[in-house]
């Protein structure tokens, strides 16, 4: 999930990062059907496995992803709240440091983010300290922006792997977990 990238830009960074992806053979070349819907993804290419976190490496084998229905690799370019899906949503306050779970309101300041307004902060409960909705980062963290790279039912990705995603995409980047 590219945080800054501007709308403008991310059909060409969105085309670097998924040329890179299939240069390094963490997905393959050809769309497939491999997403859930009509649209079409890229499938685990032969080298996806350097692309999981270690301590996930053994809990998925190259077998088990290629037999889920879902298992491909999405570029999302377009103004898009990206949830956590049935994890909810769970941030941490870069100020008091608290772990929380927001409320309602929460979830309304994202549909006005959505609708437009880049400028909707949200406050945290304990402290009160305002930040950007695309700058809470926490365990469950929702992405707001326009780009973003969808790894559908890949386990944990590795932190290495995402730098070098993230250098591909340019700017900051922001990991959601989405739980269907
Ligand atoms: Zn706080």
């Amino acid at each position: 999930m590219a945080i800054d990238c501007p709308l403008a830009d991310a059909p060409v960074r969105g085309r670097a990062a998924l040329g890179w992806l299939i240069s390094e053979a963490f997905v393959s070349a050809e769309p497939t059907d491999c997403l859930l819907g009509t649209k079409k993804g890229h499938a685990p290419g032969p080298n996806f496995m350097a692309a999981i976190s270690g301590s996930h490496r053994g809990s998925v084998t190259v077998e088990q992803l290629g037999s889920l229905r879902a298992n491909g690799v999405e570029v999302v370019v377009g103004r898009t709240v990206h949830t956590s899906g049935g994890n909810g949503a769970e941030l941490t306050c870069p100020d008091c440091r608290a772990c929380f779970e927001p409320g309602q309101d929460w979830g309304d300041a994202a549909a006005t983010w959505y609708e437009g307004d880049d400028a909707v902060s949200y406050g945290c409960p304990h402290c009160g300290s305002v930040q950007l909705l695309a700058d809470w980062d926490g365990p469950y963290a929702w992405g707001f922006g326009s780009l973003a790279v969808v790894f559908w039912n890949w386990p944990r990705l590795d932190p290495g792997f995402v730098v070098c995603l993230a250098e591909q995409v340019g700017g900051r980047v922001r990991l959601v977990h989405l739980h269907l």
